[in-house]
């Protein structure tokens, strides 16, 4: 069964992994995959780095990892810096390896290093890819938009591009007010997006992670997320914990107001995973 036929029958739930860094085993990731799998999720998906970060070669061979397991993998595909035949021989090998489901990003632009123009953006990998063969396609949606460009509206303009090429489903980035996420799905609706939307949700747990999203992320952050982030940045067990909890009520909420899907960002940590799928595994699935 293929992704896109789930969403018919349920609310999809699916994690996201990432490779190790070049310098760490691969077993690491193995070991995390053992225990996700345990979950149960619909898919596992793996990122793929858009060029230069030397670890995408391990994402086929996760993604084959997660096959062997008896879940569905999706790999993450950039295009931005990859010519055509690049692309072309991850596909074959994604074939070879009975992988078809694919994430069809662009992939951010990288300043040093100049774009290859083969694929410009995620809906002109997509078009290619409904041509070469049956794939399941996702694509990234961005409910507080695109950070290149101008307004929501432009945004979404450019995704019903992207879902007309060809895309299946769609996931957001990661967001921490819902109702950012509910103002989305009514504009892309309105916009004639119909494809199902998966809310992305990151459980953010550690003092590493307020940082990275406070800095860089442009995700908005509501007053309840950062008075819980504040009291507790320095007790890691509650900070985790807490993190958890969030997550868990955004999901809750979500799930309540008829969300298609649930794409929780793993950060490769089992153990969180695990916390928030027992805790909204009934409540997804009544
Ligand atoms: P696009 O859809 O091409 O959009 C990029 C910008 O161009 C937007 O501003 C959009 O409005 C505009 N645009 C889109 N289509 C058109 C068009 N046809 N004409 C004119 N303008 C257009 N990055 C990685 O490198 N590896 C990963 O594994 C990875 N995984 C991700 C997973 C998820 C769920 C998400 C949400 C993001 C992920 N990213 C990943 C990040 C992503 O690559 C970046 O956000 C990137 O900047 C945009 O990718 P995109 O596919 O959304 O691009």
């Amino acid at each position: 069964m293929k992704v896109k036929d789930k969403f018919k029958d349920k609310t999809v739930f699916s994690f996201e992994v990432f490779p190790p860094k070049k310098t760490s085993s691969i077993d690491v990731i193995y070991q995390t995959l053992g225990e996700l799998g345990g979950l149960r999720p619909d898919f596992i998906s793996v990122t793929f780095g858009a060029g230069g970060s030397g670890n995408s070669r391990f994402a086929l061979d996760i993604a084959s990892k997660i096959k062997e397991s008896g879940i569905i993998p999706v790999l993450h595909l950039p295009c931005i810096n990859f010519t055509k035949a690049e692309i072309d021989a991850t596909l074959a090998e994604a074939e070879k390896r009975g992988i078809d489901h694919i994430l069809a990003l662009r992939g951010d632009i990288n300043p040093d290093i100049p774009p290859v123009k083969d694929f410009l953006h995620a809906s002109d990998l997509i078009s290619y890819l409904r041509s070469k063969g049956d794939f399941d396609i996702a694509g990234a949606c961005y409910p507080e938009c695109h950070p290149d460009a101008e307004t929501l509206e432009e945004d979404i303009e450019n995704l019903r591009i992207k879902v007309d090429a060809g895309a299946d489903h769609l996931i957001t980035q990661l967001f921490f007010d819902n109702d950012s996420f509910y103002d989305f799905r009514d504009k892309a609706a309105a916009a004639g997006i119909n494809v199902p939307i998966e809310a992305g949700i990151m459980p953010v747990v550690n003092k590493n992670m307020i940082e990275r999203m406070v800095t860089t992320c442009g995700a908005s952050l509501p007053r309840k997320f950062v008075k819980i982030m504040q009291r507790y940045e320095h007790n890691p067990e509650a900070l985790r914990d807490a993190g958890i909890a969030y997550a868990i009520n955004q999901i809750v909420d979500l799930a309540a107001s008829g969300v298609d899907g649930i794409h929780l960002y793993t950060m490769n940590n089992a153990y969180v995973a695990r916390k928030i799928s027992d805790a909204v595994s009934g409540i997804i699935e009544a």
